[in-house]
């Protein structure tokens, strides 16, 4: 028995591997109805450009029927604002991130842009309306530049070498012989998971979305480069409707409204220094986080 289920169980997480890979491309290429899960409705709007509002409405839902992920998740952020969702890895946070980009759809509730469901509107204009920059990228073998492009193709060298510059990847890209016609990905030069991460910053900034999605965009990133980026997004945030997820609380401090996910559920929610006063999980998870960072100083 035991033997049985080792092999099964690592299938099932090479599994989720795949499809989590899977997920990224199918971000970066906003490829319509892989998943045939989800479609456009015969009578599909278009989203129009412009300012957009998010609402998460009693949102319900689960990979698997039989172990459900989100619990009447309730909360919005207005246009321009920026929300920040907090929360031990697994309490669901990509899953927001996810449904948001409608990867999958809802199973109770509704997720709304400017007050529309967003079941019914075409999955290109939400998906224009989104920019994302998720927890693993995934690059194509091509070159940086075509990797930063994909953010907007129609985008001139000049908007791709600023938004490069603005990503911190300016030196690093400097430094390398064939510069921007560098071939990264797997069959070219591999970058580490904080160079990874600044190539997709420099998307999402190309793209200029109204909706920006960052799940813990700064998470593999050295705290000098951290500190000089989140500058960047909190820029790129700046006006337009940010949903940022994060795992280091002093990357959301001033955000206007933190949510506090537990195990699905919205278990606390206000600003950073509601929060700190109320004492309870987010006023626990920052104690932690000081003495953390202290420890690393006097190692240091
Ligand atoms: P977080 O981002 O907060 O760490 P996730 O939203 O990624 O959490 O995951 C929430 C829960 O859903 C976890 O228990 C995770 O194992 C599960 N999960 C995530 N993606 C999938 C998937 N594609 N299929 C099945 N379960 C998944
Ligand atoms: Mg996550």
């Amino acid at each position: 028995m035991l033997q049985l289920s080792i092999p099964l169980h690592f299938l099932g997480m090479m599994y989720r591997e795949l499809r989590q890979a899977l997920t990224d491309i199918e971000r970066m290429f906003g490829l319509l109805a892989v998943n045939e899960d989800v479609a456009d409705a015969p009578d599909a709007r278009e989203l129009p450009p412009g300012p957009a509002s998010v609402r998460f409405e009693a949102v319900r839902f689960a990979y698997d029927p039989r172990r459900p992920i989100l619990h009447d998740v309730d909360f919005q952020v207005p246009a321009g604002a920026t929300v920040a969702v907090v929360g031990h890895s697994g309490s669901g946070k990509s899953t927001l991130a996810r449904l948001l980009y409608r990867f999958y759809d809802v199973q109770g509730g509704a997720i709304r842009v400017n007050g529309e469901d967003i079941r019914k509107l075409t999955q290109s204009s939400l998906r224009a309306a989104i920019g994302i920059v998720p927890q693993d990228t995934v690059l194509f073998n091509d070159t940086l530049y075509y990797n930063i492009l994909y953010g907007r193709p129609e985008a001139g060298r000049a908007e791709v070498e600023a938004a490069a510059e603005a990503a911190q990847l300016g030196d690093f890209i400097a430094r390398l012989p064939a510069g921007f016609d560098t071939r990264v990905g797997e069959r070219g030069l591999k970058l580490s998971g904080g160079e990874k991460q600044r190539v997709a910053i420099a998307r999402a900034l190309l793209k200029d979305p109204a909706i920006l999605i960052f799940d813990e965009a700064t998470s593999a990133l050295d705290s000098k480069t951290e500190k000089a980026i989140q500058a960047q997004l909190e820029r790129a945030a700046a006006g337009r409707t940010a949903l940022v997820i994060a795992h280091r609380l002093s990357t959301v401090m001033n955000a206007d409204e933190i949510i506090v996910l537990d195990q699905g559920r919205i278990v606390e929610r206000g600003t950073h220094a509601a929060l700190l006063a109320h004492g309870e999980h987010y006023a626990r998870m920052w104690a932690l986080q000081q003495q953390e960072a202290e420890r690393a100083e006097g190692s240091a």
